[in-house]
Protein backbone atom coordinates (compact mmCIF):
# COMPACT_ATOMS: atom_id res chain seq x y z
CA UNK A 1 0.00 0.00 0.00
CA UNK A 2 2.34 2.26 1.00
CA UNK A 3 5.42 0.79 -1.56
CA UNK A 4 7.38 2.96 -3.79
CA UNK A 5 6.14 0.71 -6.51
CA UNK A 6 2.61 2.21 -5.69
CA UNK A 7 3.45 5.26 -6.05
CA UNK A 8 5.48 4.52 -8.89
CA UNK A 9 1.86 3.54 -10.68
CA UNK A 10 0.65 7.05 -9.30
CA UNK A 11 3.07 9.19 -11.25
CA UNK A 12 2.34 7.40 -14.37
CA UNK A 13 -1.38 8.14 -14.18
CA UNK A 14 -0.53 12.49 -13.28
CA UNK A 15 2.06 11.90 -16.51
CA UNK A 16 -1.04 10.52 -18.60
CA UNK A 17 -3.07 13.05 -17.43
CA UNK A 18 -0.43 15.87 -18.88
CA UNK A 19 1.22 16.56 -16.14
CA UNK A 20 4.85 17.38 -17.52
CA UNK A 21 7.35 19.51 -15.05
CA UNK A 22 10.03 16.78 -13.96
CA UNK A 23 10.46 18.35 -10.51
CA UNK A 24 6.60 18.18 -9.53
CA UNK A 25 6.75 14.62 -10.48
CA UNK A 26 9.70 13.61 -8.77
CA UNK A 27 8.68 15.17 -5.82
CA UNK A 28 5.06 13.49 -5.44
CA UNK A 29 6.85 10.18 -6.23
CA UNK A 30 8.96 10.91 -2.48
CA UNK A 31 5.91 12.03 -0.74
CA UNK A 32 4.13 9.34 1.52
CA UNK A 33 0.33 10.75 1.22
CA UNK A 34 -0.90 8.24 3.49
CA UNK A 35 0.65 10.06 5.71
CA UNK A 36 -1.74 12.91 5.49
CA UNK A 37 -5.01 10.31 5.78
CA UNK A 38 -6.42 9.37 9.28
CA UNK A 39 -5.73 4.83 9.42
CA UNK A 40 -9.07 4.28 8.29
CA UNK A 41 -8.14 6.19 4.76
CA UNK A 42 -5.14 5.52 4.40
CA UNK A 43 -5.36 2.47 2.01
CA UNK A 44 -6.75 4.77 -0.40
CA UNK A 45 -3.90 7.41 -0.39
CA UNK A 46 -2.81 6.78 -3.68
CA UNK A 47 -5.82 6.22 -6.01
CA UNK A 48 -6.23 9.59 -7.42
CA UNK A 49 -9.22 11.17 -5.80
CA UNK A 50 -9.99 13.57 -3.12
CA UNK A 51 -10.36 11.75 0.12
CA UNK A 52 -12.47 13.05 3.56
CA UNK A 53 -9.74 14.23 6.42
CA UNK A 54 -12.49 15.22 9.26
CA UNK A 55 -14.77 18.70 9.27
CA UNK A 56 -16.01 18.33 6.37
CA UNK A 57 -13.01 19.18 4.17
CA UNK A 58 -11.15 17.19 1.63
CA UNK A 59 -7.81 16.17 0.46
CA UNK A 60 -7.37 17.27 -2.63
CA UNK A 61 -6.86 14.74 -5.98
CA UNK A 62 -3.38 13.98 -6.67
CA UNK A 63 -3.82 15.13 -10.27
CA UNK A 64 -5.14 18.88 -8.43
CA UNK A 65 -2.47 19.42 -6.62
CA UNK A 66 0.07 18.54 -9.47
CA UNK A 67 -1.53 20.52 -11.84
CA UNK A 68 -1.82 23.57 -9.25
CA UNK A 69 2.04 23.32 -8.35
CA UNK A 70 3.07 22.79 -11.82
CA UNK A 71 0.82 25.98 -12.74
CA UNK A 72 2.42 27.77 -9.84
CA UNK A 73 6.06 26.90 -11.47
CA UNK A 74 5.33 27.61 -14.76
CA UNK A 75 7.03 30.88 -15.33
CA UNK A 76 10.51 29.63 -12.88
CA UNK A 77 11.09 29.46 -9.27
CA UNK A 78 8.87 30.90 -6.18
CA UNK A 79 11.19 31.66 -3.32
CA UNK A 80 7.88 32.44 -0.80
CA UNK A 81 4.44 31.35 -1.25
CA UNK A 82 1.59 31.92 0.74
CA UNK A 83 -0.93 29.18 0.81
CA UNK A 84 -4.76 29.32 1.87
CA UNK A 85 -6.46 26.17 3.08
CA UNK A 86 -3.33 23.76 4.56
CA UNK A 87 -5.91 20.98 5.19
CA UNK A 88 -3.97 18.18 5.51
CA UNK A 89 -0.87 19.57 5.18
CA UNK A 90 0.02 17.46 1.65
CA UNK A 91 -0.07 20.35 -1.07
CA UNK A 92 2.11 22.06 2.11
CA UNK A 93 4.55 19.39 1.85
CA UNK A 94 4.87 18.94 -1.98
CA UNK A 95 5.55 23.28 -2.14
CA UNK A 96 7.85 23.02 0.43
CA UNK A 97 10.04 20.75 -1.39
CA UNK A 98 10.08 23.32 -4.18
CA UNK A 99 10.21 26.38 -3.43
CA UNK A 100 12.12 28.75 -0.78
CA UNK A 101 9.58 29.57 2.39
CA UNK A 102 5.81 28.55 2.75
CA UNK A 103 3.67 29.95 4.60
CA UNK A 104 0.29 28.42 5.15
CA UNK A 105 -3.14 29.44 6.31
CA UNK A 106 -5.62 27.22 7.95
CA UNK A 107 -9.11 28.25 9.42
CA UNK A 108 -9.90 24.77 11.25
CA UNK A 109 -7.21 24.55 14.01
CA UNK A 110 -7.68 20.60 14.48
CA UNK A 111 -6.49 20.26 11.14
CA UNK A 112 -3.75 22.67 11.25
CA UNK A 113 -2.45 21.28 14.24
CA UNK A 114 -2.53 17.79 12.39
CA UNK A 115 -0.49 19.23 9.62
CA UNK A 116 2.13 21.26 11.88
CA UNK A 117 3.01 17.61 13.14
CA UNK A 118 3.21 16.23 9.47
CA UNK A 119 5.78 18.77 8.81
CA UNK A 120 8.13 17.47 11.60
CA UNK A 121 7.34 14.46 11.19
CA UNK A 122 8.88 14.36 7.26
CA UNK A 123 11.57 17.74 8.85
CA UNK A 124 10.48 20.24 6.39
CA UNK A 125 11.81 22.98 8.05
CA UNK A 126 10.90 26.23 5.16
CA UNK A 127 6.94 26.09 6.57
CA UNK A 128 5.16 28.22 8.52
CA UNK A 129 1.16 27.97 9.60
CA UNK A 130 -1.10 30.29 10.78
CA UNK A 131 -4.80 29.39 12.27
CA UNK A 132 -6.89 32.41 10.76
CA UNK A 133 -9.31 33.75 8.07
CA UNK A 134 -6.91 32.54 5.13
CA UNK A 135 -9.37 35.53 2.85
CA UNK A 136 -7.30 38.12 4.08
CA UNK A 137 -4.17 36.24 3.54
CA UNK A 138 -1.23 36.89 5.65
CA UNK A 139 -0.10 40.08 5.30
CA UNK A 140 2.94 40.10 7.96
CA UNK A 141 5.07 37.66 5.76
CA UNK A 142 4.08 39.37 2.53
CA UNK A 143 4.08 40.25 -0.46
CA UNK A 144 4.59 36.77 -1.85
CA UNK A 145 5.83 35.65 -5.41
CA UNK A 146 3.35 32.81 -5.28
CA UNK A 147 0.06 31.76 -3.88
CA UNK A 148 -2.08 28.72 -3.81
CA UNK A 149 -5.73 28.71 -2.94
CA UNK A 150 -7.24 25.33 -2.12
CA UNK A 151 -10.56 26.43 -1.44
CA UNK A 152 -12.77 28.26 -3.84
CA UNK A 153 -14.40 32.28 -3.31
CA UNK A 154 -16.68 33.00 -5.38
CA UNK A 155 -15.04 36.14 -5.86
CA UNK A 156 -11.24 36.35 -5.43
CA UNK A 157 -10.25 38.39 -2.34
CA UNK A 158 -9.05 42.05 -2.54
CA UNK A 159 -6.45 41.21 0.04
CA UNK A 160 -4.79 38.50 -1.62
CA UNK A 161 -4.40 40.38 -4.69
CA UNK A 162 -2.68 42.98 -2.81
CA UNK A 163 -0.40 40.40 -1.27
CA UNK A 164 0.63 39.51 -4.50
CA UNK A 165 4.36 40.67 -5.57
CA UNK A 166 4.63 42.03 -8.96
CA UNK A 167 6.09 39.27 -11.50
CA UNK A 168 4.00 36.82 -8.79
CA UNK A 169 1.42 34.39 -9.30
CA UNK A 170 -2.01 33.15 -7.94
CA UNK A 171 -3.44 29.87 -9.03
CA UNK A 172 -6.94 29.53 -7.37
CA UNK A 173 -10.20 27.80 -7.73
CA UNK A 174 -13.13 30.56 -8.15
CA UNK A 175 -16.88 30.02 -8.55
CA UNK A 176 -19.71 28.44 -6.71
CA UNK A 177 -21.38 25.22 -8.36
CA UNK A 178 -19.37 25.77 -11.20
CA UNK A 179 -15.85 26.37 -10.57
CA UNK A 180 -12.72 27.19 -12.89
CA UNK A 181 -8.91 27.23 -11.86
CA UNK A 182 -7.57 30.67 -12.64
CA UNK A 183 -4.03 31.97 -12.60
CA UNK A 184 -3.53 35.36 -11.76
CA UNK A 185 -0.51 36.88 -12.57
CA UNK A 186 0.29 40.52 -11.39
CA UNK A 187 2.27 42.98 -13.88
CA UNK A 188 3.90 46.35 -13.38
CA UNK A 189 0.42 47.24 -15.12
CA UNK A 190 -2.20 45.25 -12.78
CA UNK A 191 -3.66 41.74 -13.31
CA UNK A 192 -3.58 39.32 -15.62
CA UNK A 193 -6.10 36.22 -15.60
CA UNK A 194 -6.00 32.98 -17.29
CA UNK A 195 -8.37 30.25 -16.71
CA UNK A 196 -7.30 27.01 -16.79
CA UNK A 197 -10.24 24.32 -16.23
CA UNK A 198 -12.94 23.36 -14.32
CA UNK A 199 -12.54 22.18 -10.98
CA UNK A 200 -14.12 21.49 -7.33
CA UNK A 201 -13.20 22.49 -3.98
CA UNK A 202 -14.67 23.23 -1.07
CA UNK A 203 -15.72 26.65 -0.74
CA UNK A 204 -13.46 29.54 1.03
CA UNK A 205 -15.37 30.09 4.10
CA UNK A 206 -15.24 33.31 5.89
CA UNK A 207 -14.13 33.86 9.54
CA UNK A 208 -11.12 31.22 11.80
CA UNK A 209 -13.05 28.15 12.91
CA UNK A 210 -11.95 26.59 16.56
N1 LIG B 1 -4.66 21.41 0.34
C1 LIG B 1 -5.51 20.71 1.27
C2 LIG B 1 -6.94 20.91 0.87
C3 LIG B 1 -7.83 20.97 2.02
S1 LIG B 1 -9.52 21.38 1.64
C4 LIG B 1 -5.17 19.25 1.28
O1 LIG B 1 -4.74 18.75 0.24
O2 LIG B 1 -5.32 18.60 2.30
C5 LIG B 1 -9.53 23.12 1.84
C6 LIG B 1 -9.13 23.64 3.19
O3 LIG B 1 -9.36 25.06 3.16
C7 LIG B 1 -9.93 23.10 4.36
O4 LIG B 1 -9.06 22.57 5.32
C8 LIG B 1 -10.67 24.33 4.89
O5 LIG B 1 -10.84 24.33 6.30
C9 LIG B 1 -9.75 25.46 4.45
N2 LIG B 1 -10.39 26.78 4.40
C10 LIG B 1 -11.61 27.11 3.92
N3 LIG B 1 -11.83 28.44 4.05
C11 LIG B 1 -10.70 28.95 4.62
C12 LIG B 1 -10.30 30.26 5.01
N4 LIG B 1 -11.09 31.33 4.86
N5 LIG B 1 -9.08 30.40 5.57
C13 LIG B 1 -8.24 29.35 5.75
N6 LIG B 1 -8.56 28.09 5.39
C14 LIG B 1 -9.77 27.89 4.83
Amino acid sequence: MTSQRTRERLVQRLVEQGIRNSAVLDVMRVTPRHLFLDEAMAHRAYEDVALPIGFQQTLSQPYVVARMTELLLAEGPRSRVLEIGTGSGYQTAILAQLVGEVYSVERIKPLLQKARQRMRQLRLRNVQMNHADGGMGWEACGPYDGIVVTAAPERIPEDLLSQLATGGRMVIPVGKERQHLQVITRTHEGYETEIVEAVFFVPLRPGKAK
